[in-house]
């Protein structure tokens, strides 16, 4: 049962096949016969007229062949387009091998052979001439003129019309591009076309064409005499290509292949130039970015000096500020001398040394005699006046550079002596009495003057002592010189001993 529907599938499957082969064989055979039987039209040219029609590598090529091509399409021909020498491109059609000429001006002679279509193509006959050369604007202006043509072409003719111009043959077309330049001839007259592509291909320059033409024709395809249907074929052709716009396309496409003519100098000149004044630009640019950045290089720098220049005035006040903040916080404002923070500290440091060089230090602890009543008698502001005449007192009588004066607190000032025996001290220690006493100063309170009483400690300090201590000692003499009477000395004897 399986095995039996196995079979009919297989065969199916054949039969679709043969099917599909036997459409496709169909398929390409009927394609195939179109293509043969669309027929071929042999379409003859001058192999020689660039860019109108020339050959290039075996191929036709121009304007022509462009439009030819074209016409095909319109007329549902395959046209087949060679390009040769122009008498064998003509013999050919004469004799039947092929079935038209492309680009010929109809002449009395030729229409006896041939019957012409329309118009296929505008030729303009027109001067070429040395650029600035104001002698030449019309034919007329070529009178007597030297004036080169191509041999047997149409310019040949259409010159022999003018009365009095001294026609030359050139025998090419760079060679009479130079004669114009060198002055032997005074103008060429061709078909612009043809004279401007020829005019590039030569890379002679300084020669211009002037715009208004000396005649204009039209060229056509001829085909030989007696075939009305191709004719007419081709003439419905050509209509439809300027109807529908293909030609006018066709050639504004050549005339936008002028730039193909450019000489090789002349884009070798364009591409310096463009370089030049690319560079130009660039350097231009350059210029300014360059200028630019040292413009703002030299502002950042003014800049930069001149916050540094800030930085340094701020840190300058700073310094001084806080120079100003660490004297204000070691002197006493009223007296002007250093303030018991600063002895105490000053204290410790040559208590060290001391110490260390196992030195003698000496201190006079200074006291106001009966300054309340001082006080009383003057009023506050004289007795700080006092207190400042006691003070520059002291301060005037100290010489050697360790010693120092400070305001110990109310009308108490104390004296360190370093490196001062009690002998020492004791000399320095009158000495202040005396010229205290000596200023004058009226007490009225008790009818007297001014006196200070001091009391002197002296010792060579070491690690078992504390600063107190000698402090300590010069108070006790102090309190002994007031028990004693008052401005006087007083020293404590062997008071170290009883610390
Ligand atoms: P003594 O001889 O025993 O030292 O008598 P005194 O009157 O000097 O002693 P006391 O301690 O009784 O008085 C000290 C006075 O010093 C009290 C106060 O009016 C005065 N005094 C303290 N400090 C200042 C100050 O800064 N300015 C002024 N004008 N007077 C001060
Ligand atoms: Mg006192
Ligand atoms: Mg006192």
């Amino acid at each position: 049962m399986g095995k039996n529907k196995l079979n009919k599938n297989i065969v199916l499957f054949a039969m679709i096949l043969i099917v599909v082969f036997l459409l496709y064989q169909q398929i390409t055979y009927l394609y195939s016969d179109y293509n043969n039987n669309k027929k071929t039209l042999v379409f003859m040219g001058n192999n020689n007229i660039a860019p109108i029609i020339f050959e290039e590598n075996g191929t036709a090529k121009g304007i022509v062949v462009d439009i030819a091509k074209e016409l095909g399409k319109k007329i549902g021909y395959k046209i087949e387009i060679k390009a040769t020498e122009w008498q064998e491109a003509q013999n050919k059609v004469l004799l039947g091998e092929a079935d038209a000429l492309l680009q010929i001006n109809p002449s009395s002679e030729r229409e006896k052979l041939y019957d012409f279509s329309n118009e296929l193509l505008r030729m303009d006959f027109s001067i070429f001439k040395e650029y600035g050369n104001t002698d030449i604007y019309t034919a007329i202006d070529l009178k007597d003129k030297n004036v080169g043509v191509e041999s047997g072409g149409y310019p040949y003719y259409l010159l022999t019309e003018y009365d009095g111009i001294n026609i030359v043959t050139i025998s090419d077309w760079n060679t009479g591009f130079q004669m114009i330049k060198s002055g032997e001839l005074d103008a060429i007259v061709a078909d612009r076309w043809i004279g401007k592509y020829e005019l590039a291909q030569s890379k002679v320059e300084g020669i211009e064409v002037l715009e208004k033409p000396i005649e204009t024709q039209y060229s056509r395809i001829a085909i030989k005499k007696g075939n009305e249907e191709l004719l007419n074929l081709i003439n419905v052709g050509l209509e439809e290509l300027n109807d529908d716009g293909t030609m006018a396309d066709i050639l504004s496409d050549w005339q936008g292949k002028k730039v193909v003519y450019f000489t090789e100098e002349s884009i070798q000149r364009t591409f310096l130039y463009a370089i030049i004044i690319i560079l130009f630009l660039i350097s231009l640019i350059s210029l300014y970015g360059v200028r630019r950045f040292r413009a703002l290089n030299k502002k950042l720098e003014l800049d930069v000096m001149e916050r540094t220049q800030e930085l340094n005035n701020a840190n300058e006040k700073l310094k001084k500020t806080n120079e100003d903040l660490e004297r204000i916080s070691m002197i006493d404002p009223l007296t002007n001398i250093s303030n018991r923070r600063y002895f105490d500290s000053f204290l410790q440091k040559v208590w060290e040394s001391s110490i260390r060089e196992n030195l003698p230090l000496s201190l006079i602890m200074v006291d106001i005699d009966n300054f309340k009543m001082y006080n009383d008698s003057y009023g506050h502001l004289a007795g700080d006046r006092c207190l400042r005449n006691v003070a520059d007192v002291i301060k005037n009588t100290l010489k050697r550079s360790g010693d120092i004066v400070a305001r110990f607190g109310g009308e108490e000032f104390v004296v360190l002596l370093s490196n001062t025996t009690e002998d020492g001290a004791m000399v320095v220690a009158e000495d202040i009495r005396a010229k205290t006493e000596n200023l004058g100063m009226k007490n009225e309170g008790l009818a007297t003057i001014i006196t200070i009483s001091l009391g002197v400690a002296s010792v060579v300090p070491d690690e078992s002592m504390y600063p107190e201590n000698i402090i300590n000692a010069a108070d006790q003499a102090l309190y002994q010189a007031k028990k004693d009477g008052r401005n006087r000395v007083e020293r404590v004897d062997l008071l170290m001993k009883n610390l």
